[in-house]
């Protein structure tokens, strides 16, 4: 809906559509077009590289290039046929799966069994396996199959991270193609372009600023630039700073979790933790808001896989936790407004994460059950923050509002 592709990330909204667009991996686009134009496909391709680099942009334009019907060296055109149902989500030849993600990874043995050994469609069919160093051994032996005999127009695109973790025997039949770091001065560059497309005051040291703290990756540079664009306004170096890094993923991972788990004493003690250490509460809410767009888009990847099975950070949402998710990002988003305005700023960041696990408990307090009714409630109790708080304006009076007790506080 409207609303959703309105809330899209920078990094979706700007991914590269044609081999000329990638930013930084010019030997690797080059070649990939030239096979196309030459027919020389591979069976199999390995991408390695790190995170934020282009691997899976490269593999959806190389997908999109076998099936477009441009001439010559053009493909993909991105606006024939074939290429306009692709980039519409209406493409029929790419099957994406994620290897960490058990579900995706039984969808594509259930592929790789069903294909037939006679097919010879005209049209390419492209698998792609990302996070394929997560693949089992067993699951490897399915894919050897087609390694060794190749059905004609069926490419196999892996990408990983971690080469080093991948059979010998995969990866000497594939062809290899290494996406390097993005240069620091190729991401200011591409910085510069979205901030011009989309209106944004920036400072041009912020976005050299940006590029140095993203570690050669352009999607967590796009991401840095989409969260102090939430803020609102012109971006100076020392905005940048007051963001990047500051709070870690996990610990903002961790805050969510405990928000959305309608644990409201942990929720306001570790809320004040991070005040207390200094973080501007507009930082955190755009800082939040980022991570649940992220998690919401599948882009979010916990470093832990161990730890899939939590609440909010895996790649496979249930539908129940989608809609929280949504429902928090509508929150943050309504409470960003207020804070904006307001000298209680801490007070209510705290009290729109304790707004978030409203969707949570909706089915055993009907009363509050719409998102409506959660603003409502959050309004009411900022009111009574600034009661209370009016006599001596400090945290712990405000916080006090909300009924928690001396022993949940934080000393310091
Ligand atoms: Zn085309």
């Amino acid at each position: 809906d409207l609303a959703m592709a309105d809330r899209r990330s920078l990094s979706q909204k700007y991914r590269p559509k044609i081999f000329s667009e990638i930013v930084g991996q010019n030997i690797v686009a080059q070649s990939l077009s030239n096979a196309i134009t030459r027919e020389r496909i591979a069976p199999a391709y390995l991408f390695q590289g790190p995170r934020g680099t282009g691997k899976t942009s490269t593999a959806r334009i190389f997908s999109m290039g076998l099936s477009c019907l441009a001439p010559g060296d053009t493909k993909p055109c991105g606006i024939c046929k074939e290429c306009t149902d692709f980039l519409s989500g209406n493409g029929t030849n790419l099957i994406e799966v994620d290897a960490s993600n058990r579900k995706s990874i039984n969808r594509i043995k259930n592929l790789l069994e069903n294909i037939p050994p006679s097919a010879t469609s005209s049209r390419y069919k492209l698998f792609v396996v990302d996070e394929c160093h997560m693949v089992s051994s067993k699951m490897w032996s399915a894919f050897m199959k087609f390694l060794d005999e190749p059905l004609p127009r069926v490419v196999f695109v892996f990408i990983t991270i971690d080469p080093d973790n991948l059979p010998r025997a995969v990866i000497s039949r594939c062809q290899k193609y290494v996406f390097s770091k993005i240069k620091d001065i190729d991401i200011v560059c591409r910085l510069r372009r979205i901030c011009v497309k989309e209106n944004l005051d920036v400072e041009l040291a912020a976005l050299d600023l940006i590029a140095l703290n993203s570690d050669g990756s352009l999607r967590d540079a796009e991401t840095t630039l989409d969260q102090l664009s939430l803020l609102g306004k012109k971006i100076t170096p020392s905005l940048v700073n007051d963001l990047v890094g500051v709070v870690s993923e996990e610990k903002l991972l961790d805050l969510l979790e405990i928000a959305i788990s309608s644990d409201t004493a942990e929720t306001v003690k570790r809320s004040r933790e991070l005040m207390d250490s200094g973080i501007d509460p507009m930082a955190l809410m755009s800082q939040l808001a980022g991570l649940i767009m992220d998690i919401i888009a599948g882009t979010y990847k916990l470093a832990d896989s161990s730890a899939n099975d939590t609440a909010v950070g895996g790649r496979s949402l249930t539908d129940g936790e989608l809609e929280r998710l949504q429902q928090a990002l509508k929150i943050l988003s309504d409470a960003e407004k207020q804070i904006r305005l307001s000298s209680e700023r801490s007070t209510w960041f705290t009290a729109a994460l304790l707004q978030l696990s409203c969707g949570h408990s909706s089915e055993m307090n009907p009363a509050r059950s719409s998102a409506t009714e959660c603003y409502k409630s959050l309004n009411d109790a900022v009111a009574e923050a600034g009661r209370e708080s009016s006599s001596s304006r400090t945290a712990s009076h405000s916080i006090s509002a909300f009924g928690v007790s001396k022993k949940h506080k934080v000393s310091g």
